[in-house]
Parts: structure tokens; sequence; C-alpha cells
């Protein structure tokens, strides 16, 4: 598939409806079941939550952590390694009716950041991001587990690391176009009752700066969820930041657009727009839903892995194009 073309898709549904990701990159082929095993498991969990009639905001927490325990995806355990070799996790949630969200950075020590990061939805709103060691204090005052980072480590990414580390002119942003790994998460869900709400978690990329936060734990840039729409996006995160991705995706709802045109139009938007000298083009993956009707996700990279559930569609997942 060439890199330039963006693929979209629409997900029927006039209820509830549960869309996840995990990750925009070259996926390789031997690594795809494993991806395929993980979507499914989140829109297990997912749906469980749904089912039981628990709002959207613990539908994509759940879902999310799910994932993050799969370690397929760059997040939780199986994140790819900064230029330390240590695992550096961002995540952050939103809720779509009262603009609430919670978000965590650079934290090396909790297994499910997602957790903290709607520990911080439920706070009051003092701090909305927390990041580092402060991060993990109030992960611990409030209950979360942690554990020693090297438990989040798998042997493919200390691999991968080491191949890295011999590499010469490796820029972070080819790693969405190439085979480096990539696999950020995420989920938005819409409830029976029509609340919307959204969650993105990662490791970040592959061999980063030791402190360099991309976009999935920025509100407005990873993740955003309100009254028109919730959206998870994944892909290079400086470009992302940059053009409040998940915003304005959500933005574009209001001019009528459908979901899947109007993520397949930011992720046009962002490509033309970030053009930096000595980066590849700015390449990403969006899933995103209305208040209500169809849901839909659009890639400019090779793959995305991708997972979806309503009434209407079933369930579904993929990798391909
Ligand atoms: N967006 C993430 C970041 O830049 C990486 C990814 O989506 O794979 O940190």
């Amino acid at each position: 598939m060439p890199t330039s073309d963006v693929v979209l898709g629409t997900v029927p549904a006039s209820g509830p409806l549960l869309l996840v990701h995990g990750g925009a990159w070259d996926i390789p082929g031997d690594e795809v079941e494993a991806h395929l095993d993980g979507i499914r498991r989140a829109l297990r969990v997912g749906r469980r939550v749904l089912d039981a009639g628990r709002p959207a905001l613990d539908v994509v927490t759940e879902a999310v952590a799910a994932l993050e325990d799969h370690p397929a995806f760059d997040a939780g355990r199986g994140a790819v390694l900064d230029r330390d070799g240590l695992p550096q996790l961002d995540a952050g949630v939103m809720e779509g009716e009262t603009l609430r969200w919670g978000a965590v950075a650079s934290v090396r020590a909790l297994p499910n950041p997602v957790r903290t990061a709607r520990r911080l939805v439920d706070s009051d709103g003092q701090a909305r991001l927390l990041v580092g060691e402060g991060a993990e204090r109030f992960a611990a005052e409030v209950g979360e587990p942690a554990i020693d980072p090297g438990a989040l480590i798998v042997d493919r990414e200390r691999r991968r690391h080491a191949a890295l580390l011999g590499a010469h002119g490796y820029h972070t942003s080819q790693a969405f176009a190439g085979d480096h790994p990539r696999g950020t998460v995420g989920c938005v869900a819409r409830d029976a009752d029509g609340r919307l709400a959204s969650a993105t978690s990662t490791g970040g990329v592959p061999f980063g700066r030791s402190g360099r936060v991309g976009d999935s734990p920025l509100v407005g840039a990873g993740f955003w969820a309100d009254r028109l729409g919730a959206a998870s996006a994944t892909g290079w995160g400086e470009a992302i930041a940059t053009v409040q991705l998940c915003t304005r995706a959500c933005d574009a709802l209001a001019s009528g657009l459908a979901p899947a045109e109007a993520a397949a139009a930011r992720l046009r938007d962002m490509r033309e727009r970030i053009q930096w000298e000595g980066a590849a083009p700015a390449t990403g993956g969006l899933i995103l839903l209305g208040s209500e009707g169809p849901g839909g996700w659009a890639f400019t990279t090779p793959r995305m892995a991708r997972g979806w559930w309503s009434g209407e569609a079933g369930e579904g997942a993929a990798v391909d194009p």
C-alpha cells in the first residue's frame, strides 16, 4: 500500500459503540496475530463493562488497561525503551459530558498508567496532568499498584533497543513508516445513555530522549472527548501535538463530516502542514465517533491495529488497509 494514501473505514451504529486501536505503523507479519488477539481481548473487556451499564469513562479505562496488559503493544508491559533502555509511559483519559480529564506522563513504575489517569478525572481538579515521580506518588496515595520498571520490559524490546543503539541517523519520526515498534493503544466509547469518553496510553517512541513526552497524555492532542465526539490518536507525537489532532477531528464533526471522513481530513491536513526538515512525513491514525450514528477510523501508515463493536456491525478486528 502506498504510504501516502489515507485508509479509512466506517462502523455503522445507532446506539452504544466501542472502538479500540493498538497503534498505526508498519506492523510486521509475524506480529499481526498478537495484535489481533490483544484487540479482541480489549473489545471483550470493553463490552463487558458496557453491558453492565457502566459509563463510557469506565469502558475506555478498562479496555485500555487490557491493552496495557497485553505485551504486543507499546503501552504498559511490552512498551518500547528509551535511550536509557527503560520504559517511559504516558496516558490520558477524558469524559465528554463534563470535560473532566486526567493524564500522567513519563512514569516508569506503573503497570496501568491509564488507571492513575482515571483517578485524576475523579480528583478535585487541582492537577489534571502529573509527571514522573509526582505521578507515581499520587498513584501510591490512591492505591494504584507500582512495580519494578524492569517487569514491563519484554525481550522483543530489549533486542530492538540493542539494534537502535548501533543505528546511525535514526529520527524518531521514522518509526511510523518503518518497522520500528509502534503500538500506542486507545479506545473511544459511547454508552447506552449517549455519554462519550476517550483514553490513550503509550510507551512513546523507541529510543526517545529521557523526559520526552509525545501527544498521548496531552489533552486535545492524543485524546479528547466532548459532547460532539470522542477521539484517540496514534502516530508521530510531535506532529499530532502541533496540530491538536483529536480536538480538531471532533470539531470537524460539527461541519457535518462523518467520523471516518473527519479523521481522514485531519490526518491529511497534518501531513501537508508538518514538513520539518530531516523528519519523515507526519503519519498516524485516529479512531473517532460522534454523539450519534456511525464511528470511523483512518490512518496514513501501512497498517493500523483496530477493533470495533456496535449492535449493527457486531465485533471485528483488523490490521490491514
Ligand atoms: N503517539 C505516540 C507518541 O508519539 C506514539 C505512537 O502513537 O505510537 O508518543
